[in-house]
Parts: C-alpha cells; sequence; structure tokens
C-alpha cells in the first residue's frame, strides 16, 4: 500500500500506486456531421499520452531553472542536480551497471546514431530486415538478415553471420517490434552475441513502456529508447550502456561541455572530455526533457509492472479476439498469434486501403491509429509479401493500433465496432 517504506524491494512494492492518469483523456474531437467525441487514441506507439506525475515534475521544475554544470547559482545547482538524478533514475529504470554510461540524446533515433558514429574501426554490424529505420540505417557497414521464421530461427542466423565476421561487431536487436509488438529473444542473441566476441544494441523503444527490461540480467550492452514513447513528452530519449566506445568516439556534438580545455593555438587539438556523458552531451542539454523522462520511469516503476501488464493484456486480448472475429481483417504476425507481444497489433482490411480504414476510423468514429509502414518497409513489405515498391502509397501498408495506460474498454470496443461496420461497405 502507499504506507510502504521506500526501501522495500520492488516485489513489494508492485501495487503500492494505483495506475497514474494520462494527460487528455477527455479530449474532445470533431467527426462527421460536425459532432464531437471523446478522443479514443490507440497510438501509443507513435507516441504516448503524457502522465499526470511527468506533467507535474516539469511544472515544479519551470520555476527554478537555469543552465546546468556551469552555473554557481543556485537555480543552476538545482537544476544541475535534477538533471543528475534524472540520468541515476534512467539508469536504474533499465537496470543498468555501474560502469555503464547513461547519455540524454534526442530520443531512439539519435541513440543509435550516437552509437553508430562511436563503433571502433572496422565494425560490422548484424541487423535483421525486421528493425524501426531507427535501428536498420544509421550504420555504414551492415549485415542485413532477412525476416527469421522463428525465434529460434532469428538467434541461428544471428550465430552464423556473426562466426562468419572477423574485427568488431555489434548486432542490433529490437526488443519489441514496432509493427507487430512481438518480444524479441533478446537475452539469447545476447548470449550468441558474446560467443562471438560481439556486442548487442537493444532498440527498448516499444519495450520499456510496456515491460520491465534489466540490462544488467539481459547481459545486453547497450539500449536505447525514446521519452515520448514512455509517457513523457517529447525530445529526450537515452543511450545507456558500455562506456568504452562511447569514450572513444567522436564527441557527438563539438562545443561547451564536451570540451575540457581549449588552446588558443588553432592548430592545437581541444582536449575532449574522455567520460561519455559530457563528451556526447554538448550544448545545453534538454533537462526538463530529462525531468520529463525520469519522471516517467519513476511513476512507472512506482504503479509497479505486474498490474500494467495485467492490463495491458486484457485490454490487448480483447482487442485482437475482436478483430479475429471480423472477416477480412487480417492481423500481421512474424512468429504466429501466440507468440508474446506488447500492446500492438497491425492489421490489414480485405478491399480496403489502410489510409482508408484509418481515416474513417478518425473522421467518424474519432480515433486516432497509425497506417503506412510504420517506419520498417521492408518489415511490412515482408509481412504483407509485397515486392519492393512506393513507400508510404497506402497499397502496401497497414493499420496499427496500439494500447497502455489510459487505453479502455470503451476505446478498444469502439476501434473494433467502426471496423464492422467499415468491413461492411
Ligand atoms: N525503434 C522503434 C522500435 C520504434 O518504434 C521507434 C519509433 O517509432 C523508433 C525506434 C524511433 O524512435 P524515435 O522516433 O523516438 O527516434
Amino acid at each position: 500500500d502507499a504506507a510502504a517504506p521506500a526501501e522495500a524491494p520492488a516485489a513489494a512494492t508492485e501495487t503500492a500506486r494505483p495506475v497514474p492518469a494520462v494527460l487528455g483523456a477527455d479530449l474532445e474531437v470533431p467527426v462527421k456531421g460536425g459532432r464531437l467525441v471523446r478522443y479514443a487514441n490507440l497510438d501509443y506507439a507513435a507516441s504516448a499520452p503524457c502522465l499526470e506525475p511527468v506533467s507535474a515534475a516539469v511544472t515544479a521544475a519551470l520555476p527554478a531553472y537555469s543552465s546546468v554544470h556551469r552555473g554557481a547559482g543556485y537555480a543552476s545547482q538545482l537544476t544541475t542536480a535534477r538533471y543528475e538524478q534524472a540520468r541515476h533514475t534512467v539508469r536504474a529504470f533499465v537496470g543498468a551497471r555501474p560502469s555503464d554510461a547513461v547519455i540524454f540524446t534526442r530520443n531512439t533515433t539519435d541513440a543509435t546514431n550516437l552509437l553508430a558514429r562511436c563503433l571502433p574501426a572496422g565494425t560490422t554490424v548484424v541487423v535483421f530486415d525486421t528493425e524501426h529505420h531507427a535501428a536498420l540505417l544509421p550504420w555504414r557497414d551492415a549485415v542485413r538478415l532477412a525476416p527469421p521464421a522463428f525465434p529460434g530461427e532469428a538467434v541461428r542466423a544471428a550465430d552464423e553471420a556473426l562466426a562468419a565476421i572477423d574485427g568488431p561487431k555489434l548486432l542490433v536487436v529490437t526488443a519489441a517490434s514496432n509493427v507487430t509488438g512481438e518480444l524479441w529473444p533478446i537475452a539469447a542473441l545476447a548470449h550468441i552475441a558474446h560467443r562471438h566476441g560481439a556486442r548487442i544494441l537493444v532498440d527498448a523503444a516499444q519495450l520499456v513502456p510496456h515491460r520491465q527490461l534489466n540490462l544488467t540480467a539481459l547481459d545486453l550492452d547497450y539500449v536505447a529508447f525514446s521519452g515520448h514513447k514512455l509517457y513523457a513528452p517529447f525530445g529526450a530519449g537515452a543511450l545507456v550502456g558500455r562506456g568504452d566506445w562511447l569514450a572513444g568516439g567522436e564527441p557527438y556534438l563539438k562545443g561547451g561541455g564536451a570540451v575540457r580545455a581549449v588552446g588558443e593555438a588553432p592548430e592545437r587539438a581541444p582536449e575532449w572530455h574522455e567520460d561519455p556523458e559530457p563528451r556526447h552531451e554538448a550544448g545545453t542539454p534538454n533537462v526538463l526533457g530529462a525531468i520529463a523522462l525520469a519522471a516517467a520511469c519513476d511513476a512507472l516503476t512506482a504503479t509497479g509492472w505486474t498490474p500494467l501488464v495485467r492490463e495491458e493484456e486484457r485490454l490487448l486480448a480483447r482487442l485482437r479476439a475482436g478483430l479475429a472475429a471480423i472477416e477480412g481483417v487480417r492481423e500481421l504476425t512474424l512468429w504466429g498469434k501466440d507468440h508474446p507481444r506488447v500492446g500492438i497489433v497491425s492489421f490489414t482490411v480485405d478491399g480496403h486501403a489502410a489510409r482508408e480504414v484509418a481515416e474513417a476510423l478518425s473522421g467518424e468514429y474519432g480515433i486516432g491509429v497509425r497506417d503506412g509502414k510504420f517506419c520498417a518497409h521492408p518489415f511490412v513489405r515482408h509481412l504483407l509479401g509485397t515486392a519492393d515498391g512506393g513507400c508510404e502509397d497506402g497499397t502496401a501498408s497497414a493499420v496499427r493500433a496500439s494500447i497502455g495506460i489510459g487505453t479502455t474498454e470503451e476505446h478498444v470496443d469502439r476501434l473494433v465496432e467502426a471496423l464492422r461496420v467499415i468491413v461492411g461497405r
């Protein structure tokens, strides 16, 4: 209960706090005919709404903020303390090792690109074609593996690919697919990577809003994620992981904060910080973004994963059962309908373009979903069985519904009912 002591172990505090509310739950949006209806946000995988405690933490920080790591003034010291506390919170949230770097980035894309700049010379990256573009595209030398037919095949394919590579290597894999929500066998993949002397980067953008992640227990080298998918506003994400490659890489941005000393003579090289955090966080950082991200981590931890996962699975099962009962609605899955997944479902509707369906859901029912290829073009094409072609042209696209804190049965039922009507047209 709420009186549980702060030092109580996580299991004892599992149901310590009620699930926090999301902002905008009573938002009303116009639909056809000029009516206003309650917005049914089923697009959490794109950006999740802000939690109330996140909003409160940002509001509390606003009256006394100043630049971090620079000023002697009270506001500056307070802001520095809050920023570093946020780093500490993020470290704990993903179960990082004490030696790991926690670098605040703009988002997951920024985090993967940062790591790409820091790879030791000659590093070969192995990546599956199932990845989001943020994890698929930043690498110069990448071996791309076809979507595996089952989880064990992913491990086998990674094993074979990594065995054939000399020199430094990095395996990049998602923890939960942004297209199907399916969970990837990241522990087994980390094990295989390490057996070949490789490192593993896990794109946790879609996992951390839904499941606890422990980098140490899973023996992951790097994880990347975004605050705006984790119930915080836009602009802050994190790259967490081993410091040595990051300390060796060129500073991501060059400027104040990343440099220890700058001489007068232009030929004298600046002395860059070796610690990864200052080295890659040049300029005034997004302090409020970091505070928001950390507040979201705190709110989820305080609520506990058990009630969150239980409720998500209940609503997800209701949604999937509803979709399955509509003839012509086909759920996309790589590893079968029974493979565990987070609250994301993509589907097609026979005879209707994804864009048409998404627009009807929004314009007639006030339901927000995403349509397209979800920044995962090779994967969606694979799932749809279509060839290379136009990108977001609507002919080879799917609709994606995604849920989280704040999703209600009414949202789910409204979507299912609306699809039933759309399919019948
Ligand atoms: N990885 C996955 C699995 C995602 O779903 C997304 C966002 O859709 C990203 C990476 C990129 O996140 P961001 O746009 O915040 O950089």
